[in-house]
This record gives C-alpha cells, structure tokens and sequence, in this order.
C-alpha cells in the first residue's frame, strides 16, 4: 500500500502540492473554481436551500475542513457558525474577503456591516487576484496558472457586468425583496430598491416594518416583491395582500440552488437580473 501511494505521489507530483480548499457559499466556489482552474476544485459548505445566515456544519463537513488547507469565505459577518468551526481547525489558512481594505463594504440602513458583498462585480473581480495570491503562496509551482487563470475570470466578469448594467437599465420600478441583501447589486446598477422586508440577516420581520411597506405599497411607490429560495414565501404574499404589489419570481442571493461550478458566479448574477428585469417587464 505504502508502495502505491508513493509510486501515485511520483507519477504526479504536481496534484500533491495544490491545496484542498474549502468554501462558504457557491458565488465564493466558483471565483476559487476559476482560479484553480484544471489544478483542483474547492468544496462548499453550504447546503443546498441551505439559509448562509444559519450555516452549521455536520460532523462530514467538519472532516471536510479538517482536511483542507485554505477556508476561503466572506467572513464571519455572514456566518457566524462558521468562525467557530474554522477555529477549531489546527493549520487551517482563512482568507476573509471582507477583511481586505480593497473590497467595497457597505453599511445596512439600520447600521451593521452588510455582508453580500458579492453581489458587486467589481468586489469579486478583486477577490480573484486575492484568491490567486493566497493560492500561490501555498503552492509557487503553480503560481502563473493561478494568476492566468484570474486574469481570465476577471475579463469574464467584466464581460458579464457589461451585459447585465444593459439589460437593468430599463428597471425603474422600485422593488422590495424579502431579505436586505442586494444593497450591493442595487448600489452598483443604480436600481430603486425600496430594501427588504426582513433584516439583513433574514430574520423574521417585525410589525411595523410590514405595515411601514404596506403604507408604500398602497400609496404605489413600491411596484414589486420578490420573495427568497430559502425562504417561505408567505411574508411577501401577505404583504401584497390588496394591492397592486406584483410578485416575482424567487431570489436566490446566494446562489444556495446552484451546483459549486465555475459559472456559477455568472450564473447567479444572470439569473438575478433575469428574475428583477419581471419587474420591468410586468403586466
Ligand atoms: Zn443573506
């Protein structure tokens, strides 16, 4: 057996130097999918449906991240269940993008740093090269494939964020969504969002921040809601109860519905403007 391994670990020496990472949420897989390019894949702990706010890892999941070398994640402002899992783990390297002084960060109304950072191309667009440099520290040999590699994600994104500024320039109708993540998106794209209907950590909304938005409704000064993947829709069906609110279809912020894949960073952002451009384009 002893003789196996070391024969496999001569035959190829390079897949034993790429370090096994592993991943908050799917957006975050995919910019280190990309940049590990043919070198590796990083896995990702959140649940499919799974809510990023309650993210709490199954005993299999922290055997997957005692094995990992690099916990790649947004930070623990967006799981806080997490932080205490990653500081149990001996050697294990966190990259925190919200903690680069480069990343756009961006407050929540009611104050608190809001996390979904994501949702802003030009903060993923930055994290490839930190992604790239975290890599390269832990395996030089590789070091100009993960630059290269970025660099073509990079043109990818900005490719993307092109397409999309196009397409949600003919949203003008304000919106609600159930939970206060898109801050970023609306901030970047310049879009009348009326915020959320629950906090920014999806908490169950209270009373008056419902009847608040209900006022607004009546009044039309807000035309759409859209409820969330992992959540229960009944909260924005009540909320347009007798009034002209449109309801679209499922946000999924976090892209908790989609498979760990390279594309899956485009693949959100596409379907996110797909889903708001409803508003625009509503009977
Ligand atoms: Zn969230």
């Amino acid at each position: 057996m002893r003789a196996l391994v070391l024969l496999l670990a001569l035959s190829c020496p390079a897949l034993a130097d790429v370090p096994q990472v592993q991943t908050d949420i799917p957006p975050v897989a995919a910019l280190v999918a990309q940049v590990m390019g043919d070198l590796g894949s990083p896995g990702v702990l959140l649940d499919k449906g799974g809510d990023e706010h309650d993210l709490h890892l199954r005993p299999s999941q922290m055997r997957a991240l005692n094995g990992a070398q690099l916990l790649v994640w947004i930070g623990p402002e967006l799981t806080p269940g997490l932080d205490t899992a990653r500081q149990s783990v001996p050697d294990l390297q966190s990259l925190a993008l919200l903690d680069d002084p480069a990343t756009l960060r961006q407050d929540y109304a009611g104050g608190g740093i809001n996390p979904h950072a994501w949702l802003d191309p030009t903060n993923a667009s930055r994290w490839l090269d930190l992604i790239a440099q975290r890599l390269s520290a832990l395996d030089p040999d590789h070091a100009a494939i993960y630059a290269a590699n970025a660099a073509a994600a990079q043109a990818q994104i900005a490719a993307l964020d092109a397409d999309l500024a196009r397409q949600l320039s003919g949203l003008t109708q304000s919106f609600v969504t159930y939970h206060d993540a898109y801050g970023y998106f609306t901030a970047h794209y310049h879009l009348p969002s009326a915020g959320g209907l629950a906090a920014g950590d999806a908490a169950a909304p209270g009373a008056a921040r419902l009847s608040a938005l209900r006022a607004q409704a009546e009044q039309g000064q807000i035309a759409c809601a859209f409820p969330e993947a992992q959540h229960d829709p009944a909260l924005i069906t009540n909320l347009a109860q007798g009034t002209a609110l449109f309801i679209g279809p499922p946000l999924d912020p976090v892209g908790s519905t989609l498979d760990p894949t390279p594309q899956a960073y485009a693949s959100l952002m596409t379907a996110l403007t797909q889903s708001l451009l409803t508003c625009a384009n509503k009977p």
